[in-house]
């Protein structure tokens, strides 16, 4: 390879990783701008912000979000943490060295004392006692070397950790470890940031991508908070201009047997009668979790799965009265919703309320948002019985939407370009930059100076409403020259005035 051709592949080695990107401007600023109507909105509504560790133990998310799922079976970026003080051993000499760190830090409490090191740990002082054994008598064992190499790396030197995939169960455990069962009861939190999912990439679909989700915990579970909760969110929606966006709803029961599971078990006996005519998943899925069945988008299945019981049909009282209260709620509300029968969480923990909102220009993955009830897991993670409802909005593909929409154009531009020459001049030039962006205004101070041509056409390219120009002249005289680019109009002005004039303008962004 010539040096040219190695260079170039250097160069080319370093880019972000597949389902993963980066974020630039202008686009930020829409970013930025939805996360601030959030921060605003939620504001509006009681809510505090919670800024939960971007990683957390592996058993966390395996307990919240259940272990059968695809997000934690096989989405999730796993690794195992580890002391600093001791290393994996390379050769086999280390091994004896090993053992006794490993010992020491597990009698420690260092390593995860786990049943499963402490047998490793035993398992690898016999082996290592027998290989001794061996070699005294001068023998060597290819099967013990093996053996040996086994039990040493079955040793977890530290915790199993997972990049979040979603931010449900660290707001839970936060709750949980924070006492805020002692708060005034609903604790309301919400949280924006990037959340890690092994999917295959596509439009609207990423590995790392950004939610922005609330949830209220603790309390009653009066059907007035999960109408509030849709309340707020579709007033961001609004706020942030998203437009066409549909709100489903449905509800789900509670997991008992006059309820969901009553309802689960017909569902999953009229679904055995049909299952020939099912694809592979859906019939797997009769078995490990029939409610995901009528998550199936599969053309051939939709005739079918519109023959099957509803869960409307199959709620008990209290279940049925607490979702004809929600409804009657968003409506005192003025809040538009479609029913959704099909809408389901397949954990049992979740419960009654479920809804989703969609929007347009998004394709396949054209949800924007989905949430509901969660009564039992607080509980489930260690915590005293809470109640809990909450949503995650995808903010990716609410941003994809905006810019389909035609809402998601943020102009990036500067107000004032200073175009200045000569030392006397860069002085004024460098004090009104301050002047101005003390006021909030984007001011281009070029760092060289520059002929006052290239500096307009400079000016221009970056989308400047104004040109300040600065030479000597101007500076001697007192009276500096204002252009507008748009229209190429100029005027002269003192510096106060001038400084005023643009004052009393509205900063661009
Ligand atoms: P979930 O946490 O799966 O209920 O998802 C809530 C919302 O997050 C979805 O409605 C999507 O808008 C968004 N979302 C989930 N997974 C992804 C992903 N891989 N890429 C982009 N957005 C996603």
């Amino acid at each position: 390879m010539s040096d040219a051709t190695a260079k170039k592949e250097e160069r080319r080695k370093f880019q972000a990783i597949r389902g993963t990107r980066d974020l630039l401007p202008p686009e930020t600023t829409l970013w930025n701008r939805v996360e601030q109507t959030a921060h605003e909105v939620f504001a509006t509504f009681g809510y505090g912000e919670i800024r939960p560790p971007i990683f957390e133990p592996t058993e966390l998310f395996a307990r919240a979000v259940g272990g059968e799922t695809d997000i934690v079976s096989k989405e999730m970026y796993t690794f195992e943490d580890r002391p600093e003080e001791v290393e994996k051993p390379q050769v086999f000499q280390d091994f004896e060295r090993y053992l006794r760190s490993v010992q020491e830090l597990f009698e420690k409490s260092r390593i995860p004392q786990s049943k499963e090191n402490e047998e490793a740990i035993k398992q690898l002082e016999r082996t290592l006692k027998k290989a001794s054994d061996a070699h005294a008598h001068q023998l060597f064992d290819v099967g013990m070397v093996a053996t040996t190499f086994y039990w040493a790396n079955a040793i977890k030197l530290g915790d199993e950790l997972s990049l979040r995939p979603e931010a449900t169960a660290s707001v839970c455990r936060a709750y949980i470890e924070h006492n805020m069962q002692q708060l005034p009861q609903p604790v309301k939190l919400y949280y924006t940031g990037p959340m890690f999912r092994r999917e295959r990439p596509q439009k609207g679909r990423y590995r790392q991508f950004y939610q922005i989700g609330a949830e209220v915990l603790g309390g009653t579970d009066a059907p007035a908070i999960d109408a509030e909760v849709i309340e707020m969110l579709m007033t961001f929606f609004d706020k942030v201009g998203l437009q066409g966006a549909t709100l489903y709803i449905n509800s789900i029961g509670h997991n008992a047997d006059n309820c969901r599971r009553g309802y689960v078990a017909g569902l999953k006996a009229a679904l055995e009668k049909v299952k020939e005519k099912l694809g592979p998943d859906s019939q797997r899925r009769i078995d490990t979790n029939p409610l995901r069945v009528l998550d199936s988008k599969l053309e051939s299945e939709q005739v079918i799965i519109a023959t099957l019981p509803r869960i409307a049909d199959h709620l008990c009282d209290e279940c049925k009265t607490h979702y004809a209260e929600v409804k009657r709620q968003l409506e005192v509300r003025g809040v538009l919703y479609q029913e959704n029968w099909r809408l389901v969480r397949g954990l049992d923990y979740y419960m009654r309320t479920t809804f989703e909102i969609t929007a347009p220009g998004l394709g396949s993955q054209n949800a924007v948002c989905g949430g509901g009830r969660y009564d039992g897991l607080v509980e489930l993670l260690g915590g005293p019985p809470a109640k809990g409802i909450g949503f995650a909005i995808g903010e990716d593909r609410l941003i994809l939407s905006l810019q389909e929409s035609g809402k998601g154009r943020v102009p990036q531009r500067r107000d004032v370009y200073i175009a200045w020459m000569g030392e006397r001049a860069y002085a004024a030039a460098i004090r009104a930059a301050k002047d101005l962006r003390k006021s909030g205004f984007s001011v281009e101070l070029p760092p060289v100076e520059q002929k006052f041509g290239k500096a307009l056409g400079q000016a221009d390219k970056l989308g400047a409403k104004y040109a300040l120009i600065l030479g000597d002249n101007e500076v001697s005289e007192a009276l500096w020259t204002l252009k507008t680019l748009a229209t190429g109009e100029q005027a002269k002005l003192t510096e106060p005035d001038l400084l005023q004039f643009l004052r009393n303008q509205k900063p661009a962004t």
